[in-house]
């Protein structure tokens, strides 16, 4: 596998830093530790709209559906540069979830009614899977969705659900019907975040922040047309759905940025003067973080590629479960790099110890959402005691 960026993408990357720059002043790019703060709604939209300018909103989609027709190296080198600039990251409900979905089983009325919006970030979505009692076990789901005339009664809770209080579009797993198995009977149905029955809680989490939410569903109601594909099969396409983003989960860009801002922090504060950059504790954790990181670019690269010697399931665990091992190991380098300062509010510093700490919070939880560790490393372990 070649991988050295040749003349055709130095040039693909000048094209992009020029765009970047453009954007400079609009408050769509941040640096530092602001970066690390959840992006406003308002900031990703503008976002979006700027790539939809040049077409650049979903390049992982299929061309006829609005995506770039890049290589998927090429796709990778984007993101990594454009994170790198401080774009704000686009939630994946929508991009990575939602729209390749309907794409692979919607029907056109649904392709029609849903894409354009979702890649642009006019229609915003949230994922309606996780139950009380039905997380990792998620086939134990009790939601229900009864058909009357021509729609859907959907009755049930929803938890953790990321997004819900401004989500226009929730797509949810519902039991349609009771299965000898409980994979059996669920569906997929797009649920209008607007309709009457809906209520939404918001759960504060540990980072001081609201993402996430429960969200109760009394008799709503669920036009028949919203049904994505056929009644029924809805576990398959949630696997299709979980299993499309192979390489997402690493999180390898926003490591990258993280670990350049933390790098930029070390030289600037300081234990009694002397830069925390200069200590032999910071510079061994930092180096094996960014070898470790080096490692997990590459193996996406090789994956990206094509790599035989990488099974596509595999590698989306191995790759989820390093990728979130590393985001924690980040944070905290982060937080103790900073921590000191937050005994002193007043300290030059002190915002982007704050930020740090909120950002140690949040990504206690990169390795329970999406397959928490212990899920992931079932199937690792079940795929290669089965090979
Ligand atoms: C920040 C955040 C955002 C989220 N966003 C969404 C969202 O938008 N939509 C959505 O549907 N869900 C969302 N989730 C829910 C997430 O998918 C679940 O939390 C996850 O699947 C784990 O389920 P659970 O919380 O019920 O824990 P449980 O499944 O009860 O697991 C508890 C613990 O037991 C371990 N465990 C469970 N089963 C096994 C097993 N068989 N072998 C070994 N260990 C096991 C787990 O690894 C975990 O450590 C989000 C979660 C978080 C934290």
């Amino acid at each position: 596998m070649d991988f050295t960026i040749n003349t055709d993408d130095q040039r693909f990357l000048a094209e992009v830093q020029q765009f970047l720059t453009g954007l400079a002043g609009t408050g769509i790019l941040v640096s530092g530790t602001a970066a690390w703060e959840h992006a406003a709604e308002d900031r990703v939209r503008r976002w979006l709209a700027a790539l939809d300018v040049r077409g650049w909103c979903v390049p992982y989609w299929p061309v006829e559906h609005g995506g770039t027709g890049w290589s998927a190296v090429r796709r990778f080198l984007f993101e990594m540069e454009c994170t790198r600039a401080g774009a704000p990251i686009v939630p994946s409900q929508g991009h990575r979830l939602a729209g390749p979905t309907l794409i692979a089983f919607g029907n056109d009325a649904q392709r029609a009614s849903f894409l354009k919006g979702t890649a642009n970030g006019t229609i915003t979505w949230c994922q309606g899977f996780s139950e009380p009692g039905a997380g990792s076990d998620l086939a134990a789901l009790t939601t229900s969705a009864r058909l009357e005339n021509d729609a859907y009664v959907v009755t049930g809770q929803k938890i953790w659900t990321t997004h819900a209080h401004y989500a226009d579009w929730m797509f949810a797993l519902v039991r349609t019907s009771t299965g000898t198995k409980p994979r059996q009977g669920i569906s997929m149905i797009l649920i209008d975040m607007r309709s009457p029955g809906i209520a939404v809680s918001p759960i504060e989490t540990i980072d001081g922040q609201h993402h996430v939410n429960t969200v109760f569903f009394d008799d709503v109601l669920v036009p028949l047309g919203n049904l994505v594909g056929c009644e029924g099969a809805g576990w398959d396409y949630a696997r299709y759905m979980l299993e499309h983003e192979r390489t997402g989960g690493a999180k390898v860009p926003e490591l990258r940025r993280d670990l350049d801002t933390i790098a930029t922090l070390a030289s600037l504060v300081g234990v009694e003067s002397s830069p925390v950059v200069e200590s032999g504790w910071f510079q061994r954790r930092f180096a094996d973080i960014a070898i470790e990181l080096e490692a997990l670019r590459w193996s996406i690269l090789r994956v990206l590629a094509g790599d035989p010697s990488c099974p596509a399931n595999e590698m989306a665990s191995i790759l989820k479960v390093r990728g979130s091992e590393l985001q924690q190991a980040v944070a905290q380098l982060a937080v103790d790099v900073l921590g000191p300062i937050m005994l002193s509010p007043a300290h030059p510093f002190a915002r982007d110890a704050a930020a740090a700490l909120s950002y140690l919070g949040f990504r206690r939880a990169a390795t329970i959402y999406a397959g928490s560790d212990e899920i992931q490393r079932n199937l690792l372990s079940r795929a290669l005691l089965d090979s």
